[in-house]
């Protein structure tokens, strides 16, 4: 049978070149960076010559890149680094957010409040996924101090606007984190184009290794660690650095931005083939999210009249790996909060599914996906009368 994995967003495979440049930071090159010995000094450089690449690849001074151990650890030291350090300067405490942020910064967010009373305003979005510059800017207050908008949204590839977020928050001299775990990859990182102050990525997305993430820190953004111990990492991230994972991000990264147009090239194409056939062949298809201001890799729908049908095992028995934008508990589909917030009935919302490609997807994949897909939606959808005899 033929097995076709559709889920990048979820995670990516690890490149052969990654895993190449990792394996000497295993067992051969193995001391601790802090160590000051000849062990540990071999270590530090490795870890200094991945700080570079990072950099060079954000537009910023390798001081600004601190390495953690995942992107949502990345969300959760800005976030909760930034709000508790303005707080403790007595510069407020508002946050602003919006209702389609992945959980280490939604989650962190409702934590600061319901633990350590922090105001927070969560955004209205469009029914396209797009956080508008008129509503952040209606939002912001003096006592505003932080504004977490991530770069592209996970469930729906809509890619917001966060220079222009950026910029209405520097004016106001609200600190202004994206999460760009999503965007890490296929969209431009340059820190400065986009005018952001924090800004975080996880190098499984990129295919690079799982387990490692970056947080981008402006010079003069003060955030207070939550993960205290030694001083590594500027003292923002205590932990022994974990040389092979770091050496691995550093080299996934450069090597998607070396190859970053062709690369976006193909996956735009084949992101494009796959809506066009399902929107073409499945007449109850919706597209969701932003129909061009979207990820490269990513495609996602909902089915008008499909009910409680579950459409990942139907295409997993079929050999197609996909996710949807919703988690089923005790065998009920709970619809997705995403795009429950971008105003999808909650019957709707629940018959979500999210295809994303990825380099080593081939048309031949899309067009199988396409058929299948068509072939499992006309025998479930309960109001099949929509199809036309011929399809
Ligand atoms: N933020 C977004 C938008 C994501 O999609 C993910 C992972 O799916 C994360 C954060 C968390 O990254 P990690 O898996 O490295 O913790």
């Amino acid at each position: 049978m033929r097995s076709i994995y559709l889920d990048h967003s979820a995670t990516t495979p690890v490149d052969p070149r990654v895993v190449e440049a990792m394996l000497p930071y295993f067992s051969e090159i193995y001391g601790n960076a802090s160590s000051s010995h000849v062990f540990g000094r071999q270590a530090e450089s490795a870890i200094e010559d991945a700080r570079e690449a990072v950099a060079r690849v954000l537009g910023c001074k390798p001081s600004e890149v601190i390495f953690t151990g995942c992107g949502s650890e990345s969300d959760n030291l800005a976030v909760r680094g930034a709000a508790w350090a303005a707080s403790q300067q007595g510069r407020g405490t508002h946050l602003i957010t919006s209702p389609i942020e992945h959980g280490a910064v939604g989650k962190t967010v409702e934590q600061l409040a319901g633990l350590q009373g922090f105001d927070r305003t969560i955004l209205p979005v469009e029914p396209d996924g797009t956080v508008t510059p008129e509503a952040f800017r209606a939002a912001c207050r003096p006592d505003t101090t932080v504004a977490s908008i991530m770069y592209a949204n996970n469930e729906v590839g809509t890619i917001e606007p966060i220079a222009e977020l950026a910029a209405i928050a520097r004016e106001r001299g609200i600190v202004f984190h994206t999460d760009a775990v999503q965007a890490g990859g296929q969209l431009d990182l340059n820190v400065d184009r986009l005018g952001v102050d924090l800004l975080s990525l996880s190098a499984h997305k990129f295919y690079g290794p799982k387990g490692v993430g970056v947080l981008y820190v402006r010079e003069g953004v003060e955030l207070t660690p939550s993960q205290t111990g030694g001083g590594h990492e500027r003292g923002l991230r205590a932990g022994t650095h974990n040389t092979p994972l770091i050496v691995g991000l550093a080299k996934a990264l450069t090597l998607a931005y070396e190859e970053l147009e062709t690369r976006t090239a193909y996956l735009q194409a084949l992101r494009d083939q796959l809506i066009e056939g399902v929107l073409s062949r499945i007449p109850n298809a919706q597209l969701t999210g932003h129909p061009t201001r979207r990820l490269p890799s990513h495609a996602s729908f909902v089915f008008d009249g499909l009910g409680e049908a579950d459409l990942l095992t139907a295409l997993s028995l079929k050999g197609i790996s996909a996710s949807a934008a919703s988690a089923c508990k005790a065998g009920t589909a709970q619809p997705s909060g995403v795009l429950l917030a971008l105003g999808y009935a909650p019957e709707l919302a629940a018959t979500s599914l999210r295809l994303t490609v990825g380099i080593h997807t081939t048309p031949d994949d899309i067009d199988y996906t396409v058929e299948t897909l068509a072939a499992i939606i006309r025998k479930r959808t309960r109001h099949n009368t929509a199809y036309p005899a011929s399809a």
